[in-house]
Formats: C-alpha cells, sequence, structure tokens
C-alpha cells in the first residue's frame, strides 16, 4: 500500500522521457521485482528524437545529396533533366511522420519493458515525491533526466527569430537565413541551409566556430564554411532584429546590416529545464547555469536522487545520457554492480558539418598543458581525399593524433574530412583500450580510403 495521499509507489521513478530516462527506466525494469513509472510531458524520445540528432541527421542527409549531386557530372554520371533542387515539402511529412513512428515505438517499448508511462508534468514535492496533474507518487529511488531547451537571447526583435526547435518546424526552405551561435549547433544547421539552397549569414562572436574543439578543427571548419559560400560574419555581436516576417532586418553593434532575411535561427547554447520543477521543495543543488550538480555515481545532494543527460550539465550527447542511464539501473539494482558509473573519459564526438567531424580525446592544448609540452608528440596530415580528385568542388581532409610521452599513447584524435563521422567508432575502442602510435602503425592500412592516413602518419 502507497503512504496515505499518495496514487502510486515505485521502486525506481524517472522524470523525463528522453534518450537517458527511457534507457534507464527500461534497464531497471529488466530486474526482478523492480516497479519503474516514467513521467513525460511531452512526446516520447526527448531532444534527441523530436528536436535534435534524428531529425538533424536526416535533414543533414537531404543537404548531402544536394552538395554531391553537384558532383556527379565531374564523374561523368548524366541526367536526362537538369538538377532542380531541394523539395522541402517533400521531406518534411515524411520526417515528422518518421518520428512519430518513433514516438509510438518508444511507447510500445515502455509498455512491454512493463514501465508505466505517466503522462504530464513533474513536479517535486518533497524527497522523492513528484506531483502530475495533482496526483502524487513517491519512490524509493528517484532519477531526473528533464533534459533542456535552446536558449533565446535578450536582444529587441529576439522573438522574431527561431531556434533550433523552429527550425524543425519550418514548412518551407528559408530564403535568406541568419545563423547566430558558434557551437556544433550552428555550425550544424548553417550547414544544412546553406547546401539545401538558403542564402547563409553565419554570425559569430569571435573569428572561429567550435573554440573549445581541437585549434585544428576549429580552424578548418571555420575555413570550410567559408568556403562553402556561406558568409561568415566574424566579431559580431546582435544588436536587434527589426520588420516583420519575411522581411526581416539583423543589425549588430559592429555596424553590419542584413536585410531581406526571412529565417533567424538563434543557436546559442541550451540551458537546464530545472525552472519549474520544484527542486526548491528538495535539497537537490544546483550550479549557477541551473545543471543538477552530481558526484561521479550521478548522485545528486539529496539522498536517493540522481540526474543524468543534459540537466547535469557534461556531454550534452545522446548516448552520454543513455550509457549513464543504463549504468545507474545497473549500480541501483543489479547484483554486485554498486561501484558502476559511467567515465566521462575519452568520449566521442561527431559534428555534422560539411565535411564532418570527428574528435575524441583531449585537445593539444589540453594535452599540453595538463602533461607538459615536451611529454606530447602531435602527428598531422592534411590532404585532398581521393573522391575530391575527379570533383571541381573540393574539401580538405584534415587529421591529428595527440601522443603522450615516450611510448606515445594516443590520447587525442581528431580530424576533419569526407567519412571522418564514420570513422572514429572503431578508432575510439582503440583509444579506450590505451592504443599507442606503434599500435596504430602496426595496422596494416586500408587502401585507397581516408582512414588509412591515421595508421600511416610519420
Ligand atoms: C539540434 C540538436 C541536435 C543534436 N544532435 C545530436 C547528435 O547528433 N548526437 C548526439 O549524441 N546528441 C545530439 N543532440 C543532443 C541530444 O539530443 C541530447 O544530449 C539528449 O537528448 C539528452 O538526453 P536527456 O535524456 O538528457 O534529455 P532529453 O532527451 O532532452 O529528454 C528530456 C525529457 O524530459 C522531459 N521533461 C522536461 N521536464 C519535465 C517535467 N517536469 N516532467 C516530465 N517531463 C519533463 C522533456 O519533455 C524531454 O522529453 C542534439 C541536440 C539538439 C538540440
Amino acid at each position: 500500500m502507497p503512504p496515505i495521499g499518495v496514487t502510486k509507489h515505485f521502486n525506481y521513478l524517472v522524470v523525463g522521457g528522453g534518450s537517458g530516462g527511457i534507457a534507464s527506466a527500461r534497464r531497471a525494469a529488466e530486474f526482478k521485482n523492480v516497479t519503474v513509472g516514467l513521467i513525460e510531458k511531452s512526446k516520447l524520445g526527448g531532444t534527441c528524437v523530436n528536436v535534435g540528432c534524428v531529425p538533424k541527421k536526416i535533414m543533414y542527409q537531404a543537404a548531402h545529396f544536394c552538395e554531391e549531386v553537384k558532383d556527379m557530372g565531374d564523374y561523368g554520371v548524366e541526367f536526362e533533366g537538369a538538377f532542380k533542387g531541394f523539395n522541402w515539402g517533400h521531406l518534411k511529412p515524411k520526417r515528422d511522420a518518421y518520428i512519430q513512428k518513433l514516438n509510438g515505438i518508444y511507447g510500445n517499448n515502455l509498455g512491454k519493458s512493463e514501465v508505466e508511462h505517466i503522462s504530464g508534468a513533474g513536479k517535486i514535492i518533497g524527497d522523492r515525491k513528484v506531483q502530475v496533474d495533482g496526483k502524487i507518487y513517491s519512490t524509493d529511488h528517484l532519477l531526473i533526466a528533464v533534459g533542456g531547451f535552446p536558449v533565446w537571447p535578450e536582444v529587441p526583435g529576439a522573438n522574431k527569430g527561431i531556434t533550433s526547435d523552429g527550425f524543425f518546424e519550418l514548412e518551407t526552405l528559408p530564403k535568406k537565413t541568419v545563423v547566430v551561435g558558434a557551437g556544433y549547433i550552428a555550425v550544424e544547421m548553417a550547414g544544412i541551409l546553406q547546401a539545401l539552397g538558403s542564402e547563409v549569414h553565419f554570425l559569430i562572436r569571435h573569428d572561429k566556430v567550435l573554440r573549445n574543439f581541437d585549434e585544428m578543427l576549429a580552424q578548418a571548419v571555420t575555413d570550410e564554411l567559408e568556403h562553402s559560400g556561406i558568409h561568415l560574419v566574424k566579431n559580431s555581436n546582435v544588436k536587434a532584429v527589426r520588420g516583420n516576417q519575411p522581411n526581416l532586418t539583423v543589425e549588430t553593434h559592429e555596424g553590419h546590416v542584413i536585410d531581406g532575411v526571412d529565417c533567424v535561427l538563434w543557436a546559442i547554447g541550451r540551458a537546464p529545464a530545472t525552472k519549474n520543477l520544484g527542486l526548491d521543495n528538495s535539497s537537490i543543488k544546483v550550479d549557477k547555469k541551473g545543471h543538477i550538480e552530481v558526484d561521479e555515481f550521478q548522485n545528486t545532494s539529496s539522498k536517493n536522487t540522481y540526474a543524468l543527460g543534459d540537466v547535469a550539465g557534461k556531454y550534452l550527447l545522446t548516448p552520454v545520457a543513455i550509457a549513464a542511464g543504463r549504468k545507474l539501473a545497473h549500480r541501483l539494482f543489479d547484483q554486485d554492480k554498486e561501484h558502476l558509473k559511467l567515465d566521462y573519459e575519452n568520449i566521442p564526438t561527431v559534428v555534422f558539418s560539411h565535411p564532418p567531424i570527428g574528435t575524441m580525446g583531449l585537445s593539444q592544448a589540453e594535452a599540453e598543458e595538463k602533461f607538459g609540452k615536451d611529454q606530447i608528440k602531435i602527428y598531422q596530415s592534411k590532404f585532398t581525399a581521393l573522391y575530391h580528385s575527379m570533383t571541381e568542388r573540393k574539401q580538405m581532409t584534415n587529421m591529428k593524433l595527440v601522443c603522450l610521452g615516450p611510448e606515445e599513447k594516443v590520447i587525442g584524435l581528431h580530424m576533419i574530412g569526407r567519412g571522418c563521422d564514420e570513422m572514429l567508432q572503431g578508432f575510439g575502442v582503440a583509444l579506450r583500450m590505451g592504443a599507442t602510435k606503434k599500435d596504430f602503425d602496426n595496422v596494416v592500412a586500408i587502401h585507397p580510403t581516408s582512414s588509412e592516413e591515421l595508421v600511416t602518419m610519420r
């Protein structure tokens, strides 16, 4: 029997049905006699499925075709009619239908796993007590996996623009877009819109994008953005957005005026969704940015209460949230797994830029600062992939290995170029196993590929 006033008591209750929450809830439900509830206020699947990785990658594939179709003639591939361009109205409903199907699959999977899906916004009203639509649920263990949302800037006229969420609601391709931001979401969206045929003006506050990545990557991707025809406006800060749709004017403090704009896309960061969660009713601590503070085991400052994924603010990536969620479920409910935790070192990351980035481990600057310059050896390679030997459109491939000490342990791997997105996962296994440069060299190259460069660098 649940305590008085409580509708139901669970062993494990999860707030947030996104990547981390669903993974953790379903894994916990695999263990005998563990009752699990999951509260979701919106569509199941969270950011990744609805307004993140999945629809983004579909748009990226379309953008990729639009780029490569230009190369086909260079290879002697001929069409009877001319290439007409991208039909947004064809892909958008198809993409939406696929995502709706995924929402259904997630719902079914929860049912199959015997996780009780509670629909509504959860509010914490006490230690391990959550209220949803007037009903109170209590639990032995509470997981908070509520993710985050895109931030809006505080400039006049900001609300005339959209964020990445709005990008997925667009019914047509904007003719002229201003993208503001310099992180991976800004880079990806600017690249997609440009390749699909929008005129893109990309406003960045400094002289490079992705400034927290290895310097080689930041420079190379900035060069490629400019090279692709995107109007990159460096050292610029938006002052105001004026006018009305579809004829907006974006002004910067530095005197730039971009008019005739039908889409302003803010991609200036994300914030944790902790505001209306009722954290004040608990002893859960948050940091200055509102992220829930957790230790290495995802424990918050409140007993038997955990947080993971974007709301905890470390590596905002779907597989990170999933891995942390599953590990936590094992730690709490499996036999002899009380020390299990996610190791946040060496997490492979891909940016779907044009061309894509694959990166893992320490940047050169981080490695030199941590171990001293004399302990670090860098191997680098810059080349034109064979694919581009026949094409007028050129993109460079850049690769870098950051190696530590006399044994040259590979502690950083950074690359940008055709195929680097798919290349990284396998090399990730090697890095996690502690591979040295010699181990890389001992692998016979696969020819002709770009990845062979990683095992033949001198
Ligand atoms: C445009 C974009 C592209 C991205 N691309 C990639 C990519 O290519 N690869 C990658 O790995 N990651 C990508 N990400 C990041 C990835 O989507 C997130 O890291 C991931 O979804 C985080 O999972 P989560 O479980 O922490 O939160 P989320 O997936 O955001 O889930 C949180 C859930 O909690 C729900 N919720 C919030 N508050 C409450 C409440 N009070 N009660 C009930 N439910 C609540 C929300 O509705 C949401 O469904 C992208 C993100 C964006 C925005």
